[in-house]
């Protein structure tokens, strides 16, 4: 049976580490469509034209476009067993077709919760890489101050993670992809950590609530 989970959470809950730590542990792929966005974005493609300025002032790029690189991605052979969600669905568009595509399959919810005041915090401080890793100054440094320990790129600040999309991101979030979390939480089919701790023991208790449910 295929297993599909779905990370929610605010933009700076950690929810793309911690997809990042489940996806090893159940040796899934990982579909990150803020990801994938920003691959296009650096191929200069058409996709990444369009979505760039959308992005860059904390808005979301249209649900045709995102589903489309998501119907790409499931097709791919490392998909066969499952995948791992981080930051898609995100509208109510989004979630319906999620779950008319997966409705055969086994899927479940994880919310990972935090704070407004968390988020602001946190995002300030980020720094991320164009190999996917991302660092904080204060949390998370890198070992070389502006060099990825992965990849040796250089690290630099998402134009998202200017606070001024940063506001706009939250305003985005509670309006249009809080509200997604209800079905998962009506249907049984969702698990909620608090995403205020230290990453291991966030992702220690998400372990531990995935262990109870299946
Ligand atoms: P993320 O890396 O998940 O924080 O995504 C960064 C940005 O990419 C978001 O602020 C959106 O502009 C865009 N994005 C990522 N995923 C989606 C999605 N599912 N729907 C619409 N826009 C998205």
């Amino acid at each position: 049976m295929k297993n599909y989970y779905i990370f929610f959470g605010p933009p700076g809950s950690g929810k793309g580490t911690q997809a990042k730590k489940v996806a090893e542990k159940l040796t899934l792929p990982i579909i990150s469509t803020g990801e994938i966005l920003r691959q296009e974005i650096e191929m200069k493609s058409e996709i990444g034209l369009k979505a760039q300025k959308l992005m860059s002032q904390g808005k979301y790029v249209q649900d045709e476009v995102v589903g489309n690189l998501i119907i790409k991605r499931l097709r791919k052979k490392d998909a066969v067993n499952g995948a791992i969600f981080d930051g898609y669905p995100r509208t109510e568009f989004q979630q319906n077709f999620l779950v008319n595509k997966l409705k055969k399959f086994n899927t479940l919810g994880i919310f990972v919760a935090v704070k407004d005041a968390e988020v602001k915090r946190r995002l300030g401080g980020r720094r991320a890489c164009v190999c996917g890793q991302t660092y904080h100054l204060k949390f998370k440094p890198a070992k070389k101050n502006g060099i990825c320990d992965v990849c040796g790129g250089k690290l630099f600040t998402r134009p998202d993670d200017k606070p001024e999309s940063i506001k706009t991101r939250l305003e985005v979030y509670h309006s249009l992809t809080e509200p997604l979390l209800k079905y998962w939480e009506e249907n049984g089919r969702m698990i909620k950590v608090d995403g205020e701790q230290k990453i291991d023991k966030v992702y220690n208790d998400i372990l531990a609530k995935l262990k109870k449910k299946n």
